[in-house]
């Protein structure tokens, strides 16, 4: 009875909303159904975000929020905090994490020492990122790692990085445009029977590329499943069974609408559905 009398008072609200003539939430984005009385459907995806210490703040590029709700996510966005208790809450709340791109993960956390072409990451967020992705892959949820992202996730399972890929893989290939130049752009070639390959259709893509280290040795539970003409790896993905894709390149600021819709889409459609299986277990609407 209650719960009815709490649906036809939300009615009565949207109802008065729309005479007073608002819009109601975001244009052009249809809110969930059935309003506030109700745990909306939409995934939540968690995205990890740059710390700037110099101004001590938080900084996300739109891009990723944007291709998360274009996908039919909520994006939610992570503050860098040191608090483990927190980090493992944020993993048990979220129903993705997107790890975004940035400084260099620091070498040492794979047992090197930086050479100079290294541009370390701020330790706080390290430590944030490394203790968040430790606490999230224990709980077996999708995951999607872009850039730096992919880096993290690869050392976190075991593996290593190519510090600088001009000066230690010495390529033709231009993986990161020179400052000032348009962004620079290649074809990575796609291994057969890999997820990527069927999100994607192709043997091939033409991806947007700004990175300057990659993937050396491969982490556990972790496989290639993309790399570019000089060998360099371009994308892994896991192999235990959930949802995971690392990709050096950026699908949210790709020009190829297609193609961004193809990764960020799969990646939100196994959010719900890991939302949708824990909603049924826990036997709540
Ligand atoms: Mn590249």
């Amino acid at each position: 009875m209650r719960k009815r009398w709490a649906m036809v008072m939300v009615l009565a609200g949207s109802v008065l909303l729309a005479a007073a003539g608002c819009r109601g939430p975001a244009n052009g984005v249809r809110s969930s159904r059935g309003g506030l009385s109700q745990r909306p459907r939409r995934a939540v995806v968690g995205i990890t975000s740059a710390y700037i210490p110099k101004g001590d703040y938080v900084k996300v590029y739109s891009a990723y929020t944007e291709a998360v709700q274009e996908a039919g996510g909520t994006p939610v966005i992570l503050p860098v905090i040191d608090d483990e208790a927190l980090v493992g809450q944020y993993a048990r709340m979220v129903d993705g994490l997107l790890l975004t791109g940035g400084d260099d993960v620091p070498p040492e956390a794979y047992g090197e020492k930086p050479v100079k072409q290294t541009q370390t990451l701020s330790p706080r967020r390290h430590r944030f990122e490394k203790a968040m992705v430790e606490a999230y892959l224990a709980t077996g949820k999708p995951i999607l790692g872009i850039c730096r992202g992919c880096q993290e996730v690869n050392v976190v399972c075991g593996g290593t990085l190519v510090q600088d890929i001009p000066t230690q893989v010495g390529t033709a290939v231009v993986h990161r445009a020179a400052k000032g130049a348009p962004r620079a752009e290649h074809t990575v070639t796609i291994e057969p029977d890999t997820m990527l390959r069927s999100l994607l259709a192709a043997g091939t893509a033409r991806v947007n590329s700004n990175h300057h280290q990659a993937v050396r040795a491969v982490g556990k539970h972790l496989r290639v499943s993309a790399r570019s003409a000089d060998g360099v790896i371009e994308a892994l993905e896991f192999t235990d069974g959930r949802f995971g894709l690392l990709v050096q390149w950026h699908p949210e600021s790709i020009g190829d609408a297609k193609h961004r819709r193809a990764i960020y889409g799969a990646f939100v459609r196994a959010c719900g559905a890991g939302r949708a299986r824990a909603r049924d277990a826990s036997g709540r609407p």
